[in-house]
């Protein structure tokens, strides 16, 4: 029997892209999974899509609200009985120059980007704790790593979230639970077409020693890595999913 057919991912963002990939992931290992999104209709096709049966729950809230994470928390507690997996994966970008951003626009990013994650990581750790623990995975960005024109308010929320990775692995490492972050580089999602232009496309894919995007599905294959007991002595870090760009230590474009 598969040693994880009764445990339970929660993943925010799952509508789409990296989120609805890393929820494929978890099904394909025989867990049950919440996907979590503010985009209701966009939501109920994909948990139709895959089957809307006993081991998939679509929950529509908005992660920076307080008040629809706890509702949420418990519908998936009141289906699943419990919580071994959080992936805050939900998150909203900006690109645009610094002097250009609305307040309304820097609060928004920070709300989901930043508040999401922590929302939900406070509504899920004492349910995981109860049952001994569990992973929570936090997507980042490359964004969050270096500095570059554009990506004050994203940069700086995913930059935050790269810290409270490391905050939450030492407060919550006593009750079992390892926080870790994914980093994407550029994945060709909704976001991606929306964010990067084609000046932006063609540096990326110089700049990158793989020289190219990275797939939804490579993402999900390093959270679900990081959320299974294949990784069970890592917490704290932040893995870069990038083709190599942090590495070779260049600007983003
Ligand atoms: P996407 O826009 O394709 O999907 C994001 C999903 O989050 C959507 O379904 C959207 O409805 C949902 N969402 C947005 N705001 C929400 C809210 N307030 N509450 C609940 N759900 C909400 O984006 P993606 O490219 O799949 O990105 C997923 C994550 O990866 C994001 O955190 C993003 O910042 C990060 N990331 C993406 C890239 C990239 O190039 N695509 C690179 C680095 C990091």
């Amino acid at each position: 029997m598969n040693a994880s057919i009764d445990k339970v991912a929660l993943v925010t963002g799952a509508a789409r892209g990296i989120g609805l990939a890393a929820a494929r992931r978890f099904l394909d290992e025989g867990w049950r999974v919440g996907l979590l999104d503010i985009d209701g209709p966009a939501l109920r096709a994909v948990v139709a899509e895959l089957g809307e049966d006993h081991r998939t729950l679509a929950i529509e809230c908005d992660v920076s609200g307080r008040a629809g994470v706890a509702a949420a928390m418990e519908e998936l507690v009141a289906k699943f009985g419990r919580i071994d997996a959080l992936v805050n994966n939900a998150g909203v970008a900006v690109f645009k120059p610094l002097l250009e951003t609305a307040d309304d626009e820097w609060e928004r990013v920070l709300a989901v980007n930043l508040t999401g994650p922590f929302l939900c990581t406070t509504a899920a750790a004492p349910i995981m704790a109860r049952e001994g623990g569990g992973a929570i995975v936090n997507i980042t960005s490359i964004s969050g790593l270096r500095a570059s024109t554009l990506r004050s308010a994203y940069g700086t929320s995913k930059a935050g979230l790269a810290h409270l990775t490391k905050q939450l692995a030492v407060e919550l490492g006593e009750m079992g639970i390892r926080v870790n972050a994914v980093a994407p580089g550029p994945v060709d999602t909704a976001m991606a077409k929306a964010v990067h232009s084609p000046a932006i496309r063609a540096d990326y894919h110089d700049a990158i020693p793989l020289n190219r995007y990275g797939r939804e599905e490579e993402l999900a294959e390093a959270i679900y890595f990081l959320c299974s007991d294949k990784s069970s002595y890592i917490t704290g870090q932040v893995l870069a999913v990038d083709g190599g760009f942090e590495a070779a230590g260049i600007g983003l474009p």
